[in-house]
């Protein structure tokens, strides 16, 4: 009988007693101990009546049990719907009425108001909190390890993440055991994970970044992961020298930038620095080569689709591209209005289509209809052109798009004039409703340390550089730029805030 992704991930590695997850420095998990642990959680499920196909919702911190908890599903059929663990009682509730699991595993904290909202939907609740404890170790402590793996083809689902959607409800993503192995295999290709590295892992695992990503990548290669419960900029200086990869979110990279700790010395056995999950500024990738030597690899992807482009391993990495398509990814820039393929440095919406790319949203067959094109493309709602070397590079979300006296604005193009002033560390371009020209351009800035923002230099910076109908209309100064857990700008957080900017 064959499980596609538990037979790829986990049964090779059954009898193999090497260390996957260092938690500290004492207490560690070696791949044969996840496995066994796996399955006694596999036979809890099952006693709690989870079948195949039968969802298991998860609010958990991030922990070496919560990983198995992910495995015991991959074995048990079950398919993994992981939830950020800042959701309140009334979003997991949402989440409960649309996917309606079979069972809902949250820490004890939570139990208590997330178990009525359980209970009505028929499903069974068991705890598992940070450091293990909880009835789920207790019940499947009680219970033989479930020797039976669930058959589960190509295109059977292997887990549900809801995207985190900041207008409308949040959309279930299902990706299938092909979608998430087939983006595991390449991604170890491609960037030439072996069973020599050792990840430090400091993302969280309810996110595609920090589970498949990162954990799934590691254990198809066999390799070790220093498992960190989040980031952490003093636990990442300590493991740094022990670890020869790293994977991050950009604002780890600015993090670690600003410590005086990091320095070519500390990462000198270190092999790949990658980042993705949000634009990483030309100028941190910059800073950061400058003071370790290191070339930071970018790549992008989405929840929907996996990882679909990346700077090579051992080609040019080039600040602020996303590089190339994967192999068995098909990338295209599209006109929105006319569906005409664009060509060199044009802007447009991304399409991608390959193995990697979900089967759809969770009972939204028309939201899915509509975002699918039918030669197979996924409309990706991110604006990007192609250089003439064929580098990618993300302009935005077309959301984000401005449109101002029937001009198209990129907010992009914006930021990255405001990015180069001398006072500015970063910025975030905005629209604002404008009785005259329907929308106005706001940028947002952040001043650089120890500096004050001189806005008139800056609006002559801007006006050298754009045309009249692209130059901010106004300017806020701000400490810091809202961001979520995944280091994304909350563009929806400043859209309200400059809302009455010209009424
Ligand atoms: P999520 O589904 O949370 O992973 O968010 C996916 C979105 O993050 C993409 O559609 C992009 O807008 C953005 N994103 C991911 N990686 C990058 C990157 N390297 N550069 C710019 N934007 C990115």
């Amino acid at each position: 009988m064959a499980n596609v992704l538990y037979d790829a991930l986990l049964a090779v590695h059954k009898t193999n007693d090497k260390t996957f997850l260092r938690l500290n420095d004492q207490q560690q998990i070696s791949y044969r101990d996840l496995i066994t642990l796996a399955a006694t959680y596999s036979a809890l499920l099952t006693a709690l009546g989870a079948k195949a196909n039968d969802r298991v919702a998860v609010q958990v911190d991030k922990s070496a049990e919560a990983i198995a908890l992910y495995a015991a599903c991959l074995q048990t059929g079950c398919v993994f719907l992981p939830l950020n663990t800042a959701y309140t009682a009334s979003e997991v509730e949402y989440f409960i009425s649309d996917a309606k699991p079979t069972v809902l595993v949250c820490d004890n904290r939570a139990e208590q108001s997330l178990t009525p909202i359980a209970e009505s939907q028929n499903c069974s609740v068991v705890t598992l909190n940070a450091d293990g404890s909880g009835s789920l170790q207790q019940r499947a402590s009680e219970l033989a390890p479930a020797t039976r793996v669930q058959e589960r083809g190509d295109d059977d689902l292997a887990a549900i993440l809801y995207t985190s959607g900041t207008t409308g409800r949040s959309k279930g993503a299902m990706l299938s055991h092909r979608n998430l192995l087939s983006n595991t295999i390449t991604l170890v290709d491609y960037w030439q994970i072996t069973d020599a590295d050792v990840l430090l892992h400091g993302l969280p695992i309810y996110h595609t970044h920090g589970l498949f990503v990162a954990t799934n990548t590691m254990l198809k290669a066999g390799a070790s992961c220093i498992f960190l419960p989040a980031y952490n900029t003093d636990d990442f200086i300590k493991y740094l020298p022990q670890a020869t990869v790293m994977m991050g979110v950009p604002t780890f990279y600015t993090r670690l930038l600003a410590d005086d700790r990091l320095n070519k010395t500390l990462v000198s056995q270190m092999r790949l620095f990658i980042s993705g999950s949000a634009p990483l500024l030309a100028e941190t990738h910059e800073a950061f080569e400058q003071l370790t030597g290191h070339r930071i690899l970018e790549r992008y992807g989405m929840t929907e689709t996996n990882m679909n482009t990346s700077n090579p391993y051992s080609g040019e990495r080039r600040a602020g591209t996303v590089g190339f398509a994967l192999p068995g990814v098909d990338v295209r820039i599209v006109d929105p209005e006319t569906n005409n393929i664009l060509s060199t440095d044009e802007i447009g919406v991304l399409e991608v289509r390959g193995e990697n790319v979900f089967k759809g949203y969770w009972q939204m067959p028309e939201k899915t209809a509509q975002e699918f094109k039918p030669d197979g493309f996924f409309i990706t709602g991110d604006l990007a052109r192609q250089d003439s070397n064929g580098y990618l590079h993300i302009v935005g979300r077309d959301k984000d798009l401005i449109i101002s006296g029937g001009f198209n604005v990129y907010p992009k193009e914006i930021e990255l004039v405001l990015d180069d002033h001398t006072d500015i560390l970063e910025s975030a371009v905005v629209a604002a409703p404008h009785p005259d020209f329907g929308e106005a351009v706001v940028a947002v800035l952040v001043p650089a340390e120890g500096r004050t923002i001189d806005l008139d230099s800056v609006k002559v910076a801007a006006a050298e550089r754009l045309a009249k109908f692209k130059q901010p209309k106004k300017y806020i100064v701000l400490n810091t730029l809202p961001r979520n857990t995944m280091g994304k700008v909350q563009k929806n957080i400043l859209r309200d805030q400059v809302l009455d900017s010209f009424t």
